[in-house]
C-alpha cells in the first residue's frame, strides 16, 4: 500500500475524482467533512454492488479469473482505491466498475475507472488500455480507452483533490441541475447564500442558524 509519509504527499482515494468531476463540494463534503446522505439513487447502486461487494476470486462465464472488491493503488501517482471487478483476460487485468444507473461516455465514472487502470499499469507491470463500466441501466459493459488525455486528466485532478483535502477546503456549492440528482442535498443547501453556505459545517450555537433571504 502507499507510504505517504516516504512520499511525502497524501495519497487520493479514487472515488474522490469521480465525486469531484460530479462537483468539487460533493467530493469535500464527503471526503473533508465527512458528511454522506443517501437517495434512492445511492440505495439502488449499494444494491447494485452487492454482489460485487464481497471480495474474492473467481471465474466470469468465459471462464477468464476474476477478482471482486480488489484493492489497487499507484506509488507514482499518489492514489488508492477499490475495484469492483477485475478481469484478467487474454491481454491481462481490466477493471470493471458498476453503476446502477445510465453510462454517460466522458462523465465521472470514466475518470474513476481510468485511475483504476492507471493503478493497475503500475501494479502489474502491464499495458491495459481500456477500463469498463458495467451500467445497471442498459446492462452493458462500456469501454473507457484511457489515452494520454485521459490520463492526463486523472493526474490534474488527483492534484486538484489534494489539494482539497490538504487545506481541508469546502468549495462553494453549484446550485446548478447536478443538485437535482445529488444525495447530499439536504445537508449541502445549495439554495442557501453563499457566506451562510460557506460555514455550513462549522460547529456553531443553534441561534447562529438563521440567515436572511
Ligand atoms: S447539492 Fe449541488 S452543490 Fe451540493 S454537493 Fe450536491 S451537486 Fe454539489
Amino acid at each position: 500500500m502507499v507510504d505517504e509519509t516516504a512520499l511525502g504527499r497524501r495519497s487520493v482515494p479514487i472515488s474522490a475524482l469521480e465525486h469531484y468531476a460530479y462537483c468539487p463540494r460533493q467530493a469535500a463534503l464527503i471526503h473533508v467533512e465527512a458528511y454522506f446522505d443517501s437517495n434512492v439513487d445511492t440505495v439502488r447502486g449499494d444494491l447494485a454492488h452487492a454482489a460485487v461487494d464481497r471480495a474474492g476470486a473467481g471465474q466470469d462465464r468465459r471462464r477468464y479469473p476474476v477478482w471482486r472488491s480488489l484493492p489497487v493503488w499507484s506509488t507514482g501517482l499518489g492514489l488508492h482505491g477499490i475495484c469492483d471487478v477485475v478481469e484478467f483476460g487474454e491481454h491481462g487485468p481490466t477493471p470493471i466498475e458498476h453503476k446502477s444507473g445510465a453510462y454517460r461516455p466522458g462523465g465521472p465514472a470514466d475518470l474513476q475507472v481510468a485511475a483504476q487502470v492507471l493503478c493497475l499499469r503500475e501494479m502489474f507491470d502491464a499495458e491495459v488500455p481500456v477500463g469498463m463500466v458495467f451500467s445497471g441501466r442498459d446492462r452493458r459493459r462500456h469501454d473507457v480507452v484511457v489515452d494520454i488525455t485521459l490520463a492526463a486528466l486523472v493526474v490534474s485532478t488527483a492534484a486538484a483533490v489534494r489539494q482539497l483535502l490538504d487545506l481541508s477546503a469546502v468549495p462553494q456549492s453549484v446550485h446548478d441541475t447536478r443538485c437535482h440528482r445529488c444525495s447530499l442535498r439536504p445537508g449541502c443547501i445549495p439554495e442557501a447564500p453563499a457566506h451562510v453556505a460557506h460555514s455550513l459545517f462549522e460547529p456553531r450555537t443553534e441561534t447562529a442558524w438563521e440567515w436572511d433571504d
